[in-house]
């Protein structure tokens, strides 16, 4: 039997039924490579979902985290840790925040970032506000308030009543809507600049401006979930930065340490009032080794150039696609995105497709049934993006959309 089958067999027999997986087993991946246990390779356009941002098995990672480890692994929070600290300085000047909690998932920093606008509202601001209002098509996370931020349904809270109170989730793309859901017990409004799960949606300047507006003329606080399109992704270091926004809060994950679990929630120093000692915690939130390999990965970052390289590889590749799109009017929709998020929309549902892909060794995820979504180490080279186009043209070209 082949390690792939007994891998399945035993996935079956072990594991919670929750993911529905890639017909796929990665036994080792470097760079934009991924390599199955039969020795195939691939071309990784996914990143592990824009987590691997410097490519796999980084040698500088794998020594810092070597390093970290035989030194200090853990002690927890309650002690003072030089590493949070670095990583701390690191961070915050890469943005216009001015304070951070370390976590260690996306949806803990979102469902961190509730209950600081919440407890903001409520302790500082004095107003016995709560909602938080979401747009459609968002992704939040999968704890029980972040499935009840997101604005979708289906599996995803099918069955879980009651989520808890507190969340509006209003049409995409209409600011007239939102400000109609207003009320004097909103508190904060929570957005992705670029919709991932939903489709690679980029926000339009316009629409976030009269977000903007919403939130001052009302007292809302503004929170930006970049757990997606943080560090380089979208062509700048944080998404909001091309909409010159200076977000209360906004949260971090996937990139942040190349892999390794962990998240953030920064905020302005008005807003960080919201926390104080003992009101939020968790034990393993920037621990030593954790905080090493993400310090590593901002100065990889910023030293490679990576997000102006993921703007142009991005805005070359986008033009390649649309292109590919010209060439296939009946079945590609829409090109879109920012920097290396690349959605291609197709006509109809695109297993079929994506499968196709997949069969020729190219590794990408595939999103509200019709969308292909591209999120690439920021690292892939030109020629890869090349190849992946010609062979989209050819498995474009024999599909009956
Ligand atoms: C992945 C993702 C999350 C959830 O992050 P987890 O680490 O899986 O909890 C939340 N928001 C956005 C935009 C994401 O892409």
């Amino acid at each position: 039997m082949h390690t792939y089958d007994s891998l399945k067999a035993r996935e079956q027999k072990l594991l919670m039924q929750t993911y529905g997986r890639y017909p796929l087993a990665i036994q080792k991946a470097e760079g934009s490579r991924l390599t199955d246990f039969e020795g195939r390779e691939y071309v990784d356009l996914l990143a592990g979902i824009a987590v691997a941002n410097l490519g796999h098995g980084r040698p500088e990672l794998a020594e810092a985290m070597a390093e970290q480890a035989l030194k200090l692994v853990h002690v927890s929070n309650l002690f003072y840790q030089e590493e949070q600290l670095d990583l701390a300085e690191k961070l915050l000047a890469t943005c216009l925040a001015d304070r951070v909690f370390f976590c260690n998932s996306g949806a803990e920093a979102n469902e961190g970032a509730i209950k600081l606008a919440r407890r903001y509202t409520q302790i500082v601001k004095k107003k016995k506000a709560y909602e938080i209002l979401t747009l459609q098509g968002s992704f939040h996370g999968r704890t029980l308030a972040t499935v009840a931020a997101t604005g979708q349904g289906g599996r995803l809270v099918e069955g879980f009543d009651p989520l808890p109170a507190g969340f509006t989730t209003v049409p995409f793309g209409d600011a007239k809507a939102l400000e109609a859901s207003v009320s004097e017990i909103t508190c904060a409004v929570m957005i992705e600049m670029v919709q991932g799960e939903g489709g690679v949606r980029p926000l339009s300047q316009d629409y976030l401006e009269a977000i903007k507006d919403i939130c001052h003329h009302y007292g809302l606080l503004l929170i930006v979930d970049e757990i997606q399109t943080g560090l380089g992704r979208t062509g700048r270091f944080w998404a909001h930065e091309h909409y010159g926004l200076k977000p209360d809060i906004f949260t971090s994950a996937k990139g942040l340490a190349n892999g390794l679990p962990m998240g953030a929630i920064l905020a302005t120093e008005e807003v960080s009032r919201g926390f104080e000692p003992g009101c939020h915690a968790t034990t393993f939130g920037g621990g030593g080794v954790l905080s090493v390999v993400a310090s590593r990965t901002i100065d990889i970052l910023l030293d490679e150039k990576l997000s102006e390289r993921a703007e142009r590889v991005g805005s070359l590749a986008r033009a390649r696609f649309r292109g590919i799109m010209a060439a296939h009017p009946t079945k590609v929709a829409e090109v879109r995105g920012l920097g290396l998020m690349i959605g291609i929309e197709l006509t109809s549902p695109g297993k079929k497709v994506w499968e196709a892909l997949l069969h020729k060794g190219f590794i990408l995820n595939l999103t509200q049934e019709r969308v292909l979504r591209l999120l690439p180490p920021l690292t892939i080279a030109e020629e890869d993006i090349e190849a992946f186009a010609c062979i989209l043209d050819e498995v474009l070209t024999s599909w009956n959309a």
